[in-house]
C-alpha cells in the first residue's frame, strides 16, 4: 500500500449527509467521510480509506496469529452442500443465515458463512498420522450471510471480513494449550487496537464439547448484546447463559454483576472431536489406532472491529481513529491563500514526509480553512499538520492531535525524525 496521497487524487468527496435510510451511526460516519459506500441494507463496498483501516487491522490480527504459529490460507467461498449434511447444518432450519444457489451443471451450491465443515474435509488430505498434528490454519474472508437485521452498519453486514482460525490437535491436554494462547492473542489484537481494556472474555452459549464458548464482548452502545461483568473478579457472562447454574459454576451472585450493552468482536469453540468424527477426520495415533481429530475455531469480525473503533472513539466532529488502524498517520493541510511561498513550503514538506517513508494524506486542494479542517475532523487522521503563513513565518509547523484537539508547534526537524 502506498505511504502517501494527495488529497486532490481521491475520487471519495465528503458528505454532509449520510443516505437517509442508515440508521447506524458508524456506517454514516464512515460513508460521510468516504470510507465506505452502502449498496443496499447491510452490503458495504470499501473504499481506498477503508481498506486502508482494514488492511491495518489484518496486519495486527496476522502478526498476532503467526505468532501462535498460525498458517495463512484461504478457502473458497462456494461450499458442498454434502458436508453441511453430514453435520446437520445445511438445513435453513438450523442454519438461518445460509444464501445458497445452484449449479448450472446441476445440484445446489452453499455461500460460506462459516468454514469449520469445509476444513476439516479438507484436512483430510493433509492428516493422517499423530506426525502430522498440530496444525494451525487462518484465513481472511468474506462471509456470507443472509442476516434479518440490518440496522448496525458494518457492525452486521450481509458480507463481512471474519479473520477465522482452525485449530487441529492430537487431543484435549495439547488443544487446551492452544485455545489458551489463542485466547492470549485475541487480547493482544485488542489491546493493540485500544479496545483491550473494554472487551471481555465472556462465557457464552455453544461449544459443542464444552458447556460453554468463549466470546471476545467490547462495551459499546451500539452492541446488539447484552453480558454482565464484574471487572474485580475479571468475570463477564453473556445473558443468554446467565442462570443458577453459571452463577454457581463461576462462584459470583447476579448483585456483583452488571449489566452492559456490547458487541461480539471475536467468538472461540472448542469442538471436542465431534466434528471431526461427523466429518470423518481422524489418524493414527502411536499405537496404529484411528482416532478422531480434537478441533478448535476461532473467529474475529474484522469489519465489525472497524465498526466497534468507530462508535467507540467518534465524536460529534467526526471519526476519530486509534493510531494502529487509522488510514493515515498524518494528515498535512496547506491553507496557502494563493502564497506561493506557503504552496512551495508544504510541497517541500510533503516530498520530504514521503521519501522517509512517513504515512500521510495531503490536503492539497483549493479549499476554503473551514472546509479542509471540517473535512480533517471527519476523516480523523490521528495528527494534523497545518502549513500557513503563520507556520511559514514561525519556522514551526502546527500539530493538532484528533483525539484530543490540543494544538502545539513542532519543528521540521522533529517532526521528520518521527
Ligand atoms: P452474531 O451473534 O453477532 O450474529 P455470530 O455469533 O453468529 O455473531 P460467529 O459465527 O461467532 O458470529 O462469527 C465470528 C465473528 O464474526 C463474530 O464474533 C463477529 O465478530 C463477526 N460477525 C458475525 N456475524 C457478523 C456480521 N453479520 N457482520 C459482521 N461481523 C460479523
Ligand atoms: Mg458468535
Amino acid at each position: 500500500m502506498n505511504h502517501t496521497l494527495r488529497q486532490s487524487h481521491l475520487f471519495t468527496k465528503t458528505r454532509k449527509e449520510a443516505p437517509a435510510d442508515e440508521v447506524s451511526r458508524n456506517a454514516q460516519l464512515l460513508i460521510r467521510a468516504g470510507y465506505i459506500h452502502k449498496e443496499m441494507a447491510g452490503v458495504y463496498a470499501y473504499l481506498p480509506l477503508g481498506i486502508r483501516v482494514i488492511e491495518k487491522l489484518k496486519d495486527i490480527v496476522r502478526e498476532e496469529m503467526n505468532g501462535i504459529d498460525g498458517q495463512e490460507l484461504i478457502m473458497t467461498s462456494l461450499q458442498r452442500k454434502e458436508l453441511w449434511e453430514k453435520t446437520d447444518r445445511w438445513n435453513d432450519q438450523n442454519v438461518d443465515v445460509w444464501f445458497k444457489s445452484h449449479l448450472a451443471t446441476g445440484g445446489e451450491v452453499g455461500f460460506g458463512w462459516s468454514h469449520e465443515e469445509p476444513i476439516a474435509d479438507m484436512m483430510r488430505n493433509y492428516i493422517s498420522s499423530f506426525r502430522d498434528l498440530p496444525i494451525y490454519v487462518y484465513q481472511f474472508q468474506t462471509k456470507l450471510r443472509n442476516e434479518l437485521r440490518a440496522k448496525s452498519g458494518i457492525m452486521r453486514g450481509k458480507e463481512f471480513v471474519m479473520k477465522d482460525m482452525y485449530s487441529f490437535s492430537l487431543g484435549k491436554d495439547d488443544h487446551d494449550v492452544f485455545y489458551e494462547n489463542a485466547t492470549q492473542a485475541y487480547k493482544r489484537v485488542f489491546d493493540r487496537i485500544g479496545i483491550g481494556e473494554d472487551t471481555f472474555v465472556t462465557f457464552a452459549a455453544g461449544g459443542a464439547f464444552t458447556q460453554f464458548s468463549h466470546e471476545f464482548q467490547t462495551i459499546t452502545e451500539a452492541g446488539e448484546d447484552i453480558i454482565y461483568i464484574n471487572r474485580e473478579k475479571n468475570i463477564a457472562v453473556n445473558e443468554e447463559v446467565l442462570n443458577d447454574d453459571t452463577l454457581a459454576d463461576l462462584k459470583v451472585t447476579k448483585d456483583e454483576l452488571k449489566k452492559v450493552s456490547t458487541a461480539e468482536v471475536g467468538n472461540i469453540f472448542n469442538f471436542g472431536t465431534h466434528k471431526c468424527e461427523e466429518l470423518g477426520l481422524t489418524f493414527k495415533d502411536s499405537k496404529g489406532k484411528n482416532v478422531p481429530v480434537w478441533m478448535g475455531s476461532y473467529g474475529i469480525g474484522i469489519t465489525r472491529l472497524m465498526g466497534v473503533l468507530v462508535e467507540k472513539f467518534a465524536d460529534s466532529k467526526g471519526l476519530v481513529w486509534p493510531d494502529a488502524v487509522a488510514p493515515f498517520d498524518y494528515h498535512v493541510i496547506v491553507l496557502d491563500n494563493g502564497n506561493e511561498e506557503v504552496r512551495t513550503d508544504s510541497e517541500r514538506l510533503f516530498n520530504e514526509m514521503k521519501v522517509r517513508g512517513m504515512s500521510v494524506l495531503y490536503d492539497d486542494r483549493d479549499a476554503r480553512a473551514g472546509e479542509k479542517f471540517a473535512d480533517a475532523d471527519l476523516i480523523g487522521i490521528p495528527k494534523r499538520i497545518i502549513v500557513s503563513e503563520k507556520t511559514l513565518a514561525s519556522g514551526e509547523y502546527e500539530l493538532l492531535t484528533r483525539s484530543t484537539g490540543v494544538s502545539t508547534f513542532i519543528h521540521e526537524q522533529e517532526l521528520l525524525s518521527d
